[in-house]
């Protein structure tokens, strides 16, 4: 029997394979794509089928995972449940776990942070423990603080590493004054900041002067932004927003956001839930090219996929039903890339200048192309939201035109595509800064069942010499004669706790510390 693995979101078909299954033989080839240093690969479903035929080896299996993340726990819970023998360290450099879920993920998205009760339950294996306030592996980046631990540190203890520490850095324009001008910024710092993230809590948001503001990028991120400086306060007093952002929205003038975008309608990132939830803003008009968006769907025609002829219909019905000359305003421009910023005598934002573009190209594959016209659209505020960027570590193979760990299923490879044993890559840092948590889900179970399959079927892992590895006891003690502080999952769970009551005085559902120094403070 001759089957073609399914192919997993986000993978080529040159990584699609095979797989030759006969009653009582199974046997696996991949395309001559990959070179022969590289042992056989499957896709996620072959793999769980050969980790169940293996004899799985009785000896103790220890995996350091580095980032709590969905990226980290997903790939955690799948190993600990089908590793019987499996101890899992996990490494957060942050005092408080579970990544974006609570610094990304905006505030009034609640139902999507009750993700963190399938974490602690994770956490409570006794199997599983969490290493806080600890960071792993130098950033290559110039300038970079060195961190709490080295990858040399870590990797004598353990079978298995898993790099799961996600995308912190975010992609410039590359246009003047990007950088310099008082009101400008990253739309992923700005996020950092209303979310409480302890490193952009010195981010200079003054919203009380500002009218207009312009997002750059049209992804989910971009709606985030746009949605939470336009939602009335009331709405997001329920929410975990910080006080120090409320009071900031408190004192805000901001009544018009532009979200531009350089390519057209039917390119939007953005997804149905966030539209809606814009189209949803009480007292907010909506505005779009309407034309535009007609020629491009008729230009389409039956080529338009479902999904994203129900975001078409969606902004269709947006437009129609949109009431003109409410309070506040928002709208999507189109065809526009940004060429520069200009300020005032004080450096402060005043306008954007944007270049004209076209679309050339198959449907598929539609290209901006700059048509040399240009426009000013006065601005008090920019947010530039055009991804998300992974770093490498020292020591690790990074692939910095991708911005990811190179890997095959998970599995690490470096430069010239051979394995590095023992080493594995899961989340954004894996796959590249997109997509949503159930994505990272699924990508993180892809590489638990390589980590798996290797270690059952007696793949070369981390140090062969099996006596020699403890997991985090040497570790910790390391950390000890250094007089680091760690933070333990229970250590974790007080400052939540403390969190949640701080929250019930003022009506939500939890007011978070904005400093490592208070967060420790609890636990002291
Ligand atoms: P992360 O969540 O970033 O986790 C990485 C972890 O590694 C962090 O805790 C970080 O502190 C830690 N770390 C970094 N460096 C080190 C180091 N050297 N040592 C130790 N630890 C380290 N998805 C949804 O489903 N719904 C949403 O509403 C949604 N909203 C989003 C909003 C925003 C603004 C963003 C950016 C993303 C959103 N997502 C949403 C996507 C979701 O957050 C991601 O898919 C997911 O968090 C990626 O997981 P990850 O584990 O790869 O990375």
């Amino acid at each position: 029997m001759i089957r073609l693995s399914l192919l997993a979101r986000g993978q080529s078909l040159g990584q699609a394979r095979c797989s030759i299954a006969t009653p009582s033989t199974r046997r696996t080839f991949t395309p001559s794509l990959f070179n022969n240093n590289i042992r056989s690969f499957s896709t996620a479903w072959t793999l769980r089928n050969e980790a169940k035929e293996s004899a799985t080896p009785t000896k103790p299996f220890k995996v350091a995972v580095i980032g709590s993340g969905p990226g980290g726990f997903y790939a955690a819970h799948r190993i600990l449940k089908h590793v019987p023998q499996s101890s899992i360290d996990m490494f957060e450099a942050l005092p408080v776990p579970h990544g974006l879920v609570r610094f990304g993920v905006a505030p009034d998205h609640p139902e999507v942070k009750n993700v963190m009760h399938t974490f602690d339950e994770v956490a409570e294996n006794p199997n599983f423990t969490f290493i806080g306030n600890t960071s792993v592996g130098t950033y290559v980046t110039p300038g970079s603080e060195k961190a709490d631990l080295e990858i040399s540190d870590i990797r004598p203890h353990y079978d298995a590493i898993l790099l799961a520490y996600g995308a912190h850095e975010d992609r410039l324009l590359g246009v003047p004054n990007e950088q310099t001008l008082k009101g400008v910024m990253a739309a992923r710092s700005f996020v950092g900041f209303y979310n409480g993230l302890p490193c952009e809590q010195d981010l200079q948001v003054d919203l009380s002067k500002a009218d207009t503001a312009v997002v750059i990028g049209q992804g989910n991120v971009a709606l985030d932004v746009a949605r939470i400086l336009l939602t009335p306060l009331e709405e997001l007093k329920k929410t975990d927003l910080t006080e120090r952002m409320i009071k900031i929205l408190e004192k805000s003038r901001v009544k018009h956001v532009h979200v531009v975008g350089r390519r057209g309608p039917l390119e939007v990132a953005f997804t149905a839930k966030e539209l809606r939830e814009m189209l949803q803003l009480p007292e907010t008009t909506f505005y779009m090219d309407q034309e535009l968006l007609a020629s491009e769907m008729e230009r389409a025609g039956k080529t338009l996929e479902r999904p994203r002829k129900r975001l078409m219909g969606l902004l269709e019905k947006g437009i129609k039903e949109s009431k003109p000359d409410q309070p506040k305003s928002w709208s999507l421009h189109f065809l526009r890339s940004p060429l520069g910023f200009s300020g005032d005598n004080d450096n402060q934002l005043k306008a954007i200048e944007l270049g004209i573009n076209r679309l050339e190209g198959e449907n598929s594959n539609r290209k901006a192309v700059a048509t040399g016209e240009k426009e000013t659209l006065p601005c008090d505020l920019a947010f530039r939201s055009i991804g998300y960027k992974s770093v490498g570590i020292q020591g690790i193979p990074f692939d910095d035109r991708k911005g990811v760990v190179p890997n095959m299923d998970g599995k690490v490879v470096d430069a010239e595509q051979n394995i590095v044993p023992g080493f594995y890559a899961s989340g954004w840092l894996k796959r590249g800064p997109i997509g949503v948590i159930a994505t990272t889900m699924a990508d993180a179970y892809q590489t638990a069942d390589t980590i798996i399959a290797d270690w059952t079927s007696g793949q070369p892992m981390l140090n062969n010499d099996v006596s020699s590895k403890q997991g985090g006891k040497p570790v910790l003690d390391l950390l000890k004669t250094k007089g680091h502080k760690t933070v333990s999952y229970q250590d974790w769970k007080k400052i939540e706790q403390k969190e949640f009551e701080l929250g019930a005085k003022v009506g939500k559902p939890r007011e978070k510390f904005l400093t490592v120094e208070e967060m420790l403070k609890v636990v002291d």
